[in-house]
């Protein structure tokens, strides 16, 4: 069995989806052959060498699951993209190429975080390239810790106020972007996060049946999706009280 998760937005604010986290990392994760988190893990990281106390914590329990025999695989999202080598060593975790093709329930699957499927966000789009190329990643890496969190406050207060100003459609993903990805990969089975709308949306790639699996973010409850025998379940789970 196998377990994929997506935008739990880990935050010291929000120890209800920390408590549901890590009772997933005691139970049913356990149990996985391989945990995939497929971005927006933490709602912030600022560096591998900044890491808080509760960061750690999750850090730790990472390390946990994984030296237990389960593998955990890592994307970045657009809140997490500084996570780096350091944690991932410390966590027992590998780190994803987003997109990246896995076999899944004996198919080969598609895996994305899911912002470079909305492209007619032309500004995020923009901003994206802009942070996200070597140059400007060694430059953030190696900023001090005070401008890195100024910076981040910025990027957050900016999004947000960004993803309330503009129309819910172009913050989802472009309906012809995702069979032209899901065709270039060669593949009939896409899962991503991101835009915090889960469903499975069936389309056709090539001339076949294909499927958008969009995992949920975790808010009001859990969303897991497992693979095993039975196929492709993607299930929310109410948070312990
Ligand atoms: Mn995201």
């Amino acid at each position: 069995m196998i377990l994929l998760i997506s935008d739990l937005h880990l935050q010291e604010e929000r120890p209800d989806i920390t408590r549901a986290f890590l009772d997933l990392l005691d139970g049913r994760a356990r149990h996985a052959k391989a945990l995939y988190i497929l971005g927006d893990f933490f709602e912030a990281w600022i560096g591998d060498d900044a890491m808080t106390a509760f960061q750690l914590s999750i850090c730790q329990a990472l390390r946990q699951l994984s030296d237990s025999g389960t593998a955990v695989y890592l994307m970045h999202g657009n809140r997490d993209f500084l996570i780096g080598a350091d944690f991932c060593r410390a966590a027992g975790c590998t780190l994803l190429a987003d997109p990246s093709v896995v076999e899944l329930g004996g198919e080969a699957v598609l895996l994305m975080h899911g912002d470079t499927l909305c492209t007619r966000d032309v500004g995020y789009m923009k901003m994206r390239r802009y942070l996200r190329n070597p140059v400007s990643l060694w430059i953030l890496r190696h900023l001090p810790l005070a401008t890195r969190q100024k910076l981040a406050r910025k990027l957050r207060n900016e999004s947000r106020a960004q993803v309330r100003a503009k129309a819910t459609d172009i913050v989802d993903v472009t309906p012809e972007q995702v069979p032209r990805v899901m065709a270039a990969h060669g593949v009939r089975t896409l899962v991503h996060g991101h835009t915090h709308r889960p469903a499975i949306h069936k389309l056709m790639v090539d001339g076949e049946p294909a499927r958008r699996i969009v995992l949920g973010d975790w808010d009001r409850h859990g969303w897991t999706l497992q693979v095993d025998e039975q196929g492709f379940a993607l299930e929310p789970f109410d948070f312990a009280c």
